[in-house]
């Protein structure tokens, strides 16, 4: 099996369940008791996000780069970021190391093609929603994501940060986060574009077949670690 490593932290909660999800996928895969190899980084968030709201991504990105390269050293065969909104540095990232970084943009986007979705609804941090560097990379594969409004993008953004990165996760929230899905007319499916919506909403409570993030980048490491 070989190691990967996953820079996380981005946030914690997230962190959390992306570890439950190799290990139990890889238990899935070969039973017993197989568990994942992964090197886990994991950040102190707090100084993370003010660089993202300060619009700072070369700091931000000097940082991420900089772990992904100690984890190589200590054995990292491929790198991860735990998280969408940090894939607007992930080519800085990947270009620090030789090992490869696998892309949560690419997995999003083979699950999408894997259930024949051609515009779905991406949900996510204000930054995943509105600057391009995530639908630029879904739509190079044909896929055309809608967004939710401005007062929508601006609320659940701040469910994100304020609730679902800090462990709360509200019922009032999730009927919220539900509403703004009920008004995407012409998607055909819901993307968990930020790794900690899956903690707040569950495919159940959908009636549209929903790709979560945090799972699918989950599955494309072990898919790698067992290759
Ligand atoms: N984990 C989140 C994401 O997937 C949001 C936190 C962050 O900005 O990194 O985008």
């Amino acid at each position: 099996m070989r190691l990967v490593g996953l820079i996380g932290g981005m946030s914690a909660e997230s962190t959390a369940y992306y570890y439950q999800t190799f290990n139990r996928l890889v238990r899935e895969q070969l039973g017993g008791l197989h568990s994942a190899r992964v090197l886990i980084w994991s950040v102190d968030f707090a100084p993370i996000a003010e660089l993202q709201a300060q619009g700072d991504w070369d700091g931000a990105g000097a940082i991420l780069a900089d772990i992904a390269v100690r984890l190589e050293a200590a054995g990292a065969e491929a790198i991860l970021i735990g998280a969408n909104t940090m894939h607007l540095v992930a080519e800085r990232v990947a270009a620090a190391v030789k090992v490869p970084l696998i892309h949560i943009g690419d997995a999003t986007a083979g699950a999408l093609e894997a259930i024949g979705a051609r515009r779905p609804l991406l949900l996510g941090t204000r930054f995943t929603m509105e600057m391009g560097f995530y639908r630029d990379r879904l739509a190079a594969r044909g896929i055309d994501a809608l967004i939710p409004d401005e007062a929508d993008r601006a609320r659940l953004h701040a469910i994100i940060y304020d609730e679902l990165c800090q462990g709360v996760i509200s019922p009032a929230s999730k009927v919220e986060v539900l509403a703004m899905i009920g008004k995407a007319s012409g998607a055909d499916a819901v993307i968990f574009a930020c790794t900690e919506i899956g903690l707040l909403l569950s495919p159940q409570d959908l009636a549209l077949p929903v790709v979560d993030t945090a799972i699918v980048h989950a599955q494309a490491g072990v898919d790698f670690s067992l290759a």
